[in-house]
């Protein structure tokens, strides 16, 4: 279904479109148009030398009754108006071939623009759309709140810390959002990293959560350097990690680990949790994507932005995210970085 701001895109698009096309149109004429005046002027000025002179004929034939200057210049009109006549057919093909062409370059150009205008409109209404529920909630605990005449203040403090926990929520989401708008914008600042030190810093603020369902977190990741944004790459490992310990089961043990293939180097986190449906895989990077478990939805908290920031940082580093999953076999999220140049040991 088109929606306004939908339509409203395509009106945009299609108006710089034409300006842009236009544009095109007028260079392509501009050029056209002067070579044309450039070899109609450079042609007439070689036909005018191309024919001989009475004199030059009476010179080698001797005199003669013919008329060869009127001969001559009956020539050169004949060539110059079939020179004039070719080189206006020569623009007018030019004008409509250039004008197709050009219409297509404008649309080709604006292709991106277009794609990153719709990709806008979809997170504002998916970020709406999400805002929505936590406000909802809150509306309804409120208005609950004041339509009860014998509201007693143990009651009160229930309806405020219900409320609270929705706000709390709230800022959760909206500090998801700021981040995804952030780093879609790739303005990472990057310097070579320890890939030891990120992992480090990752873990320590996760090691009480692991504690509390008796998970183990092994770190395995070798001495190696990468080229980020320390802060940027710890949030990654912390996203990784903190799924792994929020949906997987207790007893369990995670384990980091590192290599390298080429120019880059594979930082991976694995989990003996749940694991993800083969139907769930290709949409757990997206935005607010959740997989539709009992597990994930209903006692996890989350909004599914998690992964979809941990791709854009990546992405914003030049490398990637990637997982492989089996229900039932734990999980594997690996992030690819580029390595440090000149700085990479072997893992
Ligand atoms: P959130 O955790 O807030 O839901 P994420 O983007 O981090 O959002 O994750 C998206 C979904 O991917 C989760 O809702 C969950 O269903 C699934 N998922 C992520 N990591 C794991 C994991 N280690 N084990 C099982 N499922 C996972």
């Amino acid at each position: 279904m088109a929606t306004a701001s939908g339509v409203f895109h395509k009106v945009m698009i299609q108006s710089a479109a034409l300006k842009l096309t236009m544009f095109y149109l007028m260079v392509i004429m501009a050029l056209s148009i002067g070579f044309s005046v450039a070899i109609y002027r450079i042609s007439s000025r070689d036909v005018a030398h191309t024919f001989p002179t009475d004199r030059t004929m009476a010179n080698i034939f001797g005199p003669t009754d013919f008329n060869f200057d009127e001969l001559r210049q009956q020539q050169d009109q004949q060539s110059e108006n079939d020179l004039r006549n070719n080189l206006l057919i020569l623009n007018a093909a030019t004008l409509l071939v250039g004008a197709a062409v050009s219409y297509g370059l404008a649309l080709q150009t604006l292709q991106p623009l277009e794609e990153s205008m719709k990709a806008q409109g979809r997170f504002i209404a998916d970020a709406s759309h999400e805002l929505r529920t936590p406000l909802t909630a809150m509306r309804t605990t409120i208005e609950v709140g004041l339509r009860d005449p014998k509201l007693t203040l143990p009651k009160a403090k229930i309806l405020l810390g219900s409320t609270l926990d929705e706000v709390k929520k709230l800022s959760a989401l909206s500090n998801g959002l700021l981040q995804l708008a952030r780093d879609n914008g790739k303005d990472i600042p990057k310097e070579p990293v320890s890939l030891k030190a990120i992992t480090k810093g990752a873990l320590s603020p996760l090691e009480l959560a692991a504690h509390n369902k008796s998970i183990t977190l092994k770190n395995e990741v070798g001495d190696l350097s990468v080229l980020g944004d320390a802060t940027s790459l710890q949030q990654i490992v912390g996203i990784f990690v903190d799924n792994a310990i929020k949906y997987g089961n207790e007893k369990m043990t995670v384990t980091l680990k590192s290599r390298t293939s080429g120019k880059y180097a594979f930082l991976s986190v694995s989990d003996e949790g749940p694991g993800i449906k083969a139907s769930d895989l290709p949409y757990i990077f997206d935005r607010f994507y959740r997989a539709d478990t009992s597990r994930t939805r209903g006692e996890t908290e989350g909004y599914g932005l998690g992964l979809s920031i941990a791709q854009a940082i990546a992405q914003a580093h030049g490398g990637s995210v990637d997982v492989k999953s089996a229900l039932g076999r734990g999980s594997t999220f690996t992030v690819k970085l580029p390595l440090a140049p000149g700085l990479s040991a072997s893992p």
